[in-house]
């Protein structure tokens, strides 16, 4: 997925918000201090990007921004004068956000839609834990205080995920909230609005994004993987609505391979069949870490399932038709007499090749184990 422009017709569903700030932006109404909460997946950064870009647009349709005035433009690149971002960083890399611009641009290019998982990914190796400082929170000041570039027009300061605000620093933000210079905006993004300050929250307008609706996430999907149907309604089931998810989900050859694999370990365990359980073994030994983890994953999901299938009715499972033909046959075998084992076994099997442990043997324990299991 390639994002080159901000506009509205590029955020996944979100239809009614869309109206709402499209409403809002024209009213001219419009409050100085937003916060947009909910997870990342659902697209808050996305539309808050877009709804900065329709307020700075000079040739507004009623239904987006143009995508090509000058302030459009700008946008594209992320190169508005008068958008200011912040951000979390690694603090002992760079105490404030503008030092690692460039790298913030790249990973909105790339996606908006990212979580802090895989922002920690992009700008530090070693995935120490970002915050925002208070270095930051008096750049933040600091970067208000200027004139607006555009004659009469707003200033935008977007937060993301200020969640991850140190108290001072959101102390220091408060005082600016509370008296904020004429015709500037903050747009504060969260995921979980829990960990601020009650001063902040009584401060903004909330807005709630909620999850992304089955039908527009499957549309997306469709548009953009190229993944059989069956297998669609599973990753829209499973991704609850977000976006991040339902990318990493869609990776279809794996997800092909991955019930494959389940089956076939299933398969031979059940008959015993010691030289295919070794092949088996050797086979998911050879593949990429990735892979391995992906298939554990799917493994435990795909147990969860049959337990689910056994006590509950059909409406709770999440899984494809592709998959429930399977089901049908296999889920009687996972019982409360050993799902607990299997849930242990397939979890450390996921640690040991976290932590690079010798994955054909652990794959080969993962056999043998599945044969006991089985048969209890
Ligand atoms: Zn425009």
């Amino acid at each position: 997925m390639y994002f080159c422009a901000m506009q509205f017709s590029r955020v996944v569903g979100q239809q009614m918000l869309k109206e709402h700030f499209i409403k809002e932006i024209n009213s001219d109404k419009i409050g100085h201090a937003k916060l947009f909460f909910g997870q990342e997946g659902y697209g808050t950064l996305a539309l808050a990007l877009a709804y900065v870009q329709y307020l700075f647009c000079k040739n507004r349709s009623p239904y987006d921004s143009c995508g090509t005035c000058d302030a459009c433009i700008k946008m594209k690149s992320l190169q508005h004068p008068d958008l200011h971002f912040s951000y979390p960083t690694v603090l002992a890399e760079a105490k404030i956000a503008k030092n690692i611009l460039p790298q913030w641009r790249e990973k909105i290019f790339e996606s908006p839609y990212f979580d802090i998982r895989q922002w920690t990914h992009h700008i530090d190796p070693k995935g120490r834990t970002p915050a925002i400082g208070t270095d930051e929170s008096m750049e933040i000041i600091k970067s208000l205080s200027l004139k607006p570039y555009e004659r009469g027009g707003y200033k935008i300061m977007l937060i993301w995920c200020i969640e991850l605000m140190n108290k001072t620093s959101a102390n220091q933000l408060l005082k600016i909230l509370e008296e904020p210079p004429a015709k500037t905006i903050f747009i504060l993004i969260c995921s979980n609005p829990e960990y601020l300050l009650s001063t902040i929250l009584s401060r903004t307008q909330l807005t709630r994004i909620p999850r992304i609706s089955s039908e527009d996430m499957g549309n997306y999907l469709q548009d953009t993987y190229h993944i059989p149907s069956d297998q669609l309604s599973s990753i829209t089931l499973r991704a609850e609505g977000n976006l991040i998810r339902a990318n990493e989900l869609s990776d279809h050859t794996q997800q092909n391979t991955n019930s494959e694999w389940f089956i076939e370990l299933m398969r031979v365990s059940y008959a015993k069949n010691i030289p295919l359980m070794i092949d088996w073994a050797e086979k998911l030994g050879s593949q990429t870490k990735e892979q391995q983890t992906s298939f554990l994953h799917y493994a435990l999901h795909l147990l969860r399932q049959s337990l689910l299938k056994n006590y509950t009715s059909n409406e709770l499972l999440r899984i494809s038709e592709y998959e429930a033909d399977f089901l049908n046959n296999f889920a009687r075998f996972v019982t409360g007499k050993n799902i607990l084992d299997f849930h242990e076994l397939f979890n450390k099997a996921y640690l040991y090749i976290e932590r690079n442990c010798n994955p054909k043997i652990i794959f080969t324990d993962v056999c043998f184990n599945v044969m006991r299991y089985l048969r209890k």
